[in-house]
Formats: C-alpha cells, structure tokens, sequence
C-alpha cells in the first residue's frame, strides 16, 4: 500500500471508507476543548455504541412492566437471552453455533475450561504459558496446576522471546513441543499478544500440539474482534475472550467461550457444573441428576446478568450491519498500515515499533517503543494524554496504540502522529 504523510490524504482516505458511518454510531469521548479525544485504547475499554442504551433500556423497561413474566415474554425473552448472541458471536471467532456462549467473565473462563481440559497424569502435567503472560493468566494456571497438587516450578512452561528479542518465534514454540511434547498436557497462549500486539499462528500451534496428543487452549482477549479467525476449522480445542475491548459491550461485560463440538457433544465430559448448563428441556424439572446441554452452553452455571447480555447484543448488532470481520480487518489493514508509514516518516527512529511489521502478524494495535534521547517514556505519553490522545502505558517503556476500524478516522491517525511528535519538541 501507498500512503502519503499530508492531512488532505488522510481526509480524503477517510471519505474514502466504506466504514465511516459507523463512527457515528458510537459515543466518542470529548477533550475539554470540546474535540473528540484521539481514542486509541480500544484493546482495553471499547467505546459505547449508541445502540446501548436502546437495548439495555429495553430491559429495564420490560423488568419495570413485567417482572418475573419477562423471562418468558417479548421479542427478546430473558430465558434464552443468550442464545441471541451466539450466532454474531460466533461469526466473529469462526466457530459453529454449538460452540459459542456469552457467560461468566474471561479469567472465571478460563479455570472452567481448564476443570474439563487440564487433566494431568504422572507421565503428562505440564502447563505451557508465555513468560509475559497478562498477569490473571499466569495466576490462573499457577492456581490450577496447585490445585491438583503440582509445583508450578516443574509443571509450568513459561515460552520466551530470544534473548534481546521482543516477540514470540514460532520455531522455538515448534521446538519445544517437539522436544517436551509428551510431558504436556495443555498449552494455553494468547491468539493476540497484548503487550506487542503479536498475532501468534493460532492453526499451526493446535495442529503441532495435537500432534503430540496436547490440549490446546487460547486467550483471544486481544483478537477477538480485531483478527479474523476460524477456531473450528483450526480444530482448537478451547478459546476464551472478554466482550469489553474489542467487542465494546462495556466494563466488566459478560466474557466469550468456544468449546470445540467435538468436545461440547459429550456431555460426560467432566466440568464444574450449574443450573443453566443442564439440558434445557428438562432444566426446570429441578431434578438432582445433572444432565448437560450437548453445546457450548452446557458449560453455563448461572443465568446470566441480562443488562450485561444487552449491552453486548448491541455491539454485536453494530458488528453485523459493518459485515463483520471481514471488511473490519480490510479497513484496519489500511489505518494500522497508515500509522506506521506517517511513525517512520514523521518520527524516523525517535520510535521503535515493536509489534510485527508483517500485517499478517497483528492487529489493529501497534505498541511503541519511546527511545530514551532524554525523554522518558512516560512522559510522552502524559504529553499525549493532556493533548488529547488517549493511548495506554506498560511498564517499562511501551506506549500501546489500538486505531480500531469500527470508529477510528485516518484524520484520528494523523492527529496522532503530529501531537506525538509536538510532544517530542
Ligand atoms: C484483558 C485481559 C484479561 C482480563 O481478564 P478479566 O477476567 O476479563 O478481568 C485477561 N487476560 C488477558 C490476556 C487480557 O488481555
């Protein structure tokens, strides 16, 4: 692609986008100057479709008119409320509809998948991670692994980049399930990095674990939403992901959980089991035998907070009117691609990206790393915040930009760059 470094191109590139309307249909939080922020930390907090408030409304509404009844009446009754969900959502990860369900939170997720798909033996225990793991994750599996009595110190695998190197490589991954592959159990990785945005090979990961007879798990927290993907056809075993960032549904929203069919169908497989998860035919019979619904859904325990559930319907509406994931990666393809063009001609080498610069290897996020020639990185990203640019710290130097397609402007971009580089002088 061809870019060009003045705010007429980007303007141009913006009446361009088939996707601009959408900008439109969501809040877009104001500086006090009364300017839309720059708002590039859609990888942590989505921004709120105006279609939210409709839908969650709705709700409070039919709770005010009808009470318990509404569980069973209106167009959109609370009983299969999340079955609404499913087919949008699962258009999104690539799954079937039987594999998908909106419960629970991302980390609860992933100790529920884990019950069912960490099951050691003496001869096969291990759990394999990466070092930089978002830190609930590495909690997570530490717990499980001393919950069936291991020591996290020789059952847990913790995958890191090459000395002096910032991303994950795929041969040292392919190397070490080869040469430790009969003594793990489960290898659980991000299907997006979300300190360098690296999009790892979620398909050739889950076809040399199965290979070894290895589980294979994946926390799509940052791809869900911003890469395309096909978990079924990929045959990955498990996935699980939180609506709240790229799927914009809100703080704390109900999270996403794949379960492979051919694991969903056996309802013997072990699990921690609740009410909603039983067979729903025969739920309500209240009977002490559980018996699982053959879908994705029999992992359920609770019914689920429906004001949450709204919310995510509406994005997921929003998601479906944009054509979904397809016309969303063509667009970030061309935002993402932009801003590392008008980085290195604007800022040459003041900014190191980190992130792959093989589109087909991230997202929408690039994470930046400052260099030090006297200025800190922290307070370049304090000068962009008080300048309007919204973008997200780590420790120890990286500031981390998501421009999402879904309402991010080539003009965002553009204001972007100039302000950073303000900042810089
Ligand atoms: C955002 C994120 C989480 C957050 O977990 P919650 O249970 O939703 O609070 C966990 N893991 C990763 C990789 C994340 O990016």
């Amino acid at each position: 692609m061809t870019y060009q470094t003045t705010l007429d191109y980007a303007q141009q590139q913006d009446e361009l986008d088939p996707l601009k309307h959408f900008r439109d249909q969501f809040h877009i939080p104001k500086q006090q100057n009364g300017k839309d922020e720059v708002y590039f930390v859609g990888n942590s907090l989505g921004l709120q479709p105006k279609l939210t408030s409709e839908y969650v409304n709705d709700e409070l509404t039919k709770w005010q008119k009808l009470g318990v009844k509404g569980h069973f009446e209106s167009e959109h009754p609370w009983m299969p409320y999340h079955e609404f969900l499913t087919e949008q959502s699962a258009k999104i990860v690539g799954g079937q509809n039987n594999e998908v369900v909106c419960m629970n939170t991302l980390t609860a997720n992933l100790h529920f998948m884990m019950v069912s798909f960490f099951k050691p033996t003496k001869e096969r225990f291990k759990i394999v991670i990466e070092d930089h793991a978002f830190p609930s994750d590495h909690y997570a599996v530490e717990s499980q692994l001393r919950h069936h009595g291991l020591d996290p110190k020789d059952a847990m695998i913790l995958l890191k980049p090459r000395e002096g190197e910032e991303l994950l490589n795929h041969d040292d991954i392919k190397a070490l399930i080869d040469e430790q592959g009969d003594s793990i159990a489960l290898l659980m990785l991000p299907g997006v990095q979300y300190y360098t945005g690296q999009v790892l090979d979620m398909k050739s990961i889950t076809q040399w674990g199965h290979d070894k007879g290895i589980m294979v798990g994946f926390d799509l927290a940052h791809a869900a939403g911003n890469v395309p993907m096909q978990l079924h056809d990929w045959d990955v075993d498990f996935a699980c992901w939180c609506n709240y960032k790229y799927i914009n549904s809100g703080p704390g929203a109900v999270g996403g959980c794949f379960v492979h069919e051919r694991h969903a169908t056996n309802t013997k497989l072990n699990r921690f089991a609740g009410w909603w998860g039983h067979d729903k035919t025969t739920r309500f019979k209240m009977a002490n035998e559980f018996s699982a619904t053959p879908t994705a859904e029999g992992w359920q325990l609770s019914n689920p907070p429906i004001l949450s559930l709204a919310a995510i319907r509406a994005s997921l509406e929003v998601f479906r009117q944009a054509g979904g994931m397809e016309p969303l990666r063509e667009k970030s393809l061309k935002l993402t691609g932009y801003m590392e063009y008008l980085l290195k001609a604007e800022m040459g080498d003041r900014i190191h990206v980190i992130t792959p610069a093989d589109p087909a290897q991230r997202g929408c996020q690039l994470s930046l790393s400052v260099r030090m020639d006297g200025k800190e990185g922290k307070d370049v990203f304090n000068a962009l915040e008080a300048a309007g640019c919204t973008t997200d710290w780590r420790e120890p130097n990286v500031i981390r930009c998501a421009p999402v397609p879904l309402y991010n402007s080539f003009v965002d971009v553009y204001d972007f760059v100039q302000t950073l580089k303000a900042c810089f002088e």
